[in-house]
């Protein structure tokens, strides 16, 4: 293998790694997305129960006052009661009383379920608060292992792209042009040959182009298109073999 093709090679592999350390680092921050996503809705259902208790307490001061008054109409009728004339009078203020206390009576009713509302309330938003706490806590360490992950591999990623520099400048124009056309639109731009096949596409090489690749030329595919090259300090891989030599390659193991 001459230099350049083995520039090429290390520069294939260069941008391989490139692409998936950026793979990896867009699929960090998706990790606490869920659990962020989780703190909304916990800190939504904090509120909401913050909001109820309010709202039963508001009710509550109402009905209080909504008691006082009853209790003044009763108060004011009793007043009253000592002073009529008739009987008739008298059975009518009595009237009036049974019903402001029964009134009253209601209002407690009233004023007891909401006391029992308040005391749910006050369980569930006990509950959600120590849950949002808890998550909380367990986000921020979330993030502090995402962050740390992220710069990791934004050190191994400006190593990487260092290596790339390097490696382009010790690699022809020309042949550079052609990588970049070929990696744009297959992925990758080199395919090694093995057992005389193209190990990308798998298609046999005919003697020809198998000797131009033997002899360093850089010679594309005929198949896929990509730049051949033989790697013969790479040992040959047993599936790459001809089934006659495979089974020999097998036979001793
Ligand atoms: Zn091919």
């Amino acid at each position: 293998m001459n230099d350049e093709i083995f520039a090429l090679v290390r520069l294939q592999e260069t941008d391989q790694g490139i692409g998936s350390l950026r793979t990896d680092i867009a699929a960090l921050p998706k990790r606490t997305a869920a659990l962020e996503e989780k703190l909304i809705w916990q800190r939504a259902r904090v509120e909401q129960a913050t909001k109820a208790i309010r709202e039963e307490e508001h009710k509550r001061r109402s009905l209080e006052s909504d008691l006082k008054d009853q209790q003044q109409k009763i108060a004011k009728f009793r007043e009253q009661s000592s002073s009529v004339k008739t009987n008739e009078q008298f059975h009518a203020l009595q009237h009036e009383i049974a019903f402001a206390e029964s009134e009253i009576s209601k209002i407690e009713d009233r004023e007891l379920e909401s006391m029992e509302r308040s005391d749910e309330l006050a369980k569930q938003l006990k509950a959600s608060q120590q849950e949002l706490a808890d998550n909380s806590k367990v986000v921020e360490i979330e993030k502090e292992s995402t962050r740390e992950a992220t710069e990791e591999l934004r050190k191994r990623m400006t190593a990487l792209e260092e290596d790339r520099a390097r490696l382009r400048k010790q690699i022809e124009e020309d042949t550079l042009t052609r990588y970049d056309r070929i990696a744009g639109s297959r992925g990758t731009a080199l395919a090694r040959v093995d057992g005389q096949r193209c190990l990308a596409c798998q298609m046999a090489l005919r003697p020809q182009l198998w000797n131009e690749v033997r002899s360093g030329t850089l010679t594309p595919c005929e198949s896929c298109g990509r730049l051949l090259y033989f790697d013969n300090e790479k040992p040959l891989e047993p599936d790459a073999l001809p089934a006659k030599l495979k089974n020999k390659a097998t036979a001793g193991a």
